[in-house]
């Protein structure tokens, strides 16, 4: 199997990565919302410097796909006309939050979460590792819990506030004036007892937190599952297929309400009590595109071995309600780095087939060639082991 390249960090909007189809421009919305004008922007600049397609990543960002050399700065300028750029691309890699997109107006947590912006932009003095980021889950129900963070600020079970690292039980009680300067000096004890890359491997790793940090229990662990499209308090959330739209599709969506962007590739239009009738998004919890994760695949991502989507998008009608099914275009699976019930994996000329794994488990079934597996949908997904050798 063909060993994936691991980056080791997040493209930003000044720090652009390399794509099969051009350069990646990732747009960090500050409290993870979009102004309507914002929205609106972001679709003109991707139809006139990009190839008009858009992603949402799974750390609720925005992604400007096939951007080219020679239109980027013009792109950047659009950018920041928008007030959608940082002053330095080390401000905006610090500046690594992602934030419940359920908020309301008076729980706190949009002033909250522009305050601990505004000190990750200011602290240059904090070398950070590429992925390290924070998670301010403080809506009145917990939804972030199985979203990357290593630094999370969340309410415990009376609802007070609470400062944890990630992979710890408990954390340290903090109050909305104490939140951020706890979050600060936890992630400088990441850096000053020798962290390198993840919290959670730090601390398996046997680093002992500062006593504060271990004083107040977090909210039991529960399982939970993932937020669907319809109707919350906050406005309605609608799905969109592997978190891609098309430029006219945000536009179009830009023109109801301001946007809510979330780390589920999903967005939530502010306010909206009913379903947008639009073309390109998914309105309905049962609409089997839901039951399908793939990433970019061939030929949007250069280490892909193989096009997913299409595929993906041909198997979602057999995938039985809460059966999931990833397909990966390499080993990498950055679509979704967790175990579901079947990954398919790509290699040079077939998939990998793995079983209550992840796209780096070992393929439990030989390999199968993409007609193999579109002559036998069904089988594939109700009863992997009859396919055929
Ligand atoms: S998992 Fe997909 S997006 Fe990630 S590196 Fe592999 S092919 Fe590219």
């Amino acid at each position: 199997m063909t060993t994936p390249l691991v980056k080791g960090w997040c493209p930003g909007a000044l720090r652009p990565m390399p794509s099969g189809d051009g350069l990646l421009v990732r747009v960090r919305p500050s409290i993870g919302r979009l102004t309507q004008a914002q929205a609106a922007g972001i679709a003109r600049l991707a139809e006139q410097y990009g190839n008009g397609q858009i992603d949402l990543s799974a750390r609720a960002n925005i992604q400007i796909r096939g951007v080219t050399d020679p239109t980027y700065a013009q792109l950047v300028m659009g950018l920041a006309t928008l007030g959608l750029i940082d002053a330095t691309p080390e401000a905006e890699a610090r500046r690594n939050i992602v934030v419940t997109p359920f908020w309301q107006s008076d729980d706190g947590t949009t002033k909250l979460t522009e305050r601990l912006g505004s000190a990750l932009r200011d602290d240059r003095t904090l070398a950070l590792p590429g992925k390290f980021g924070f998670a301010v889950d403080t809506g009145a129900t917990p939804v972030l819990r199985d979203v990357s963070a290593d630094i999370r600020i969340e309410r415990d079970a009376t609802g007070n506030l609470l400062c944890r690292a990630n992979g710890a039980a408990s954390g340290a009680r903090v109050t909305s004036d104490t939140a951020v300067d706890t979050a600060l000096s936890l992630a400088r004890w990441f850096i000053s007892s020798g962290g390198r890359k993840r919290m959670a491997v730090h601390l398996a790793d046997g680093a002992t937190l500062p006593s504060a940090f271990t004083a107040v229990k977090a909210a039991p662990m529960t399982h939970m599952s993932l937020p669907m499209p319809g109707q919350s308090a906050s406005g309605f959330m609608i799905g969109l297929a592997f978190g891609q739209m098309q430029a006219r599709t945000l536009s179009a969506l830009a023109d109801i309400a301001p946007l809510r962007v979330t780390p589920w590739r999903m967005l939530l239009l502010e306010g909206l009590i009913s379903a947008p009738n639009l073309a390109g998004v998914i309105t309905r919890a049962d609409d089997p595109l839901l039951r399908v994760i793939a990433c970019p695949g061939l030929p949007g991502c250069t280490q892909a071995l193989q096009p997913t989507r299409p595929l993906a998008r041909v198997l979602a009608p057999y995938a039985p309600v809460g059966r999931m099914l990833h397909v990966s275009g390499c080993a990498k699976g950055c679509a979704h780095p967790g175990p579901t019930p079947l990954t398919l994996v790509a290699q040079a000329h077939d998939f990998g087939l793995v079983r209550d794994g992840n796209a780096t488990s070992t393929p439990q079934h030989p390999p199968l060639t993409v007609e193999q597996l579109l002559a036998n949908p069904g089988t594939l997904m109700e009863n992997p082991n009859a396919l055929p050798v």
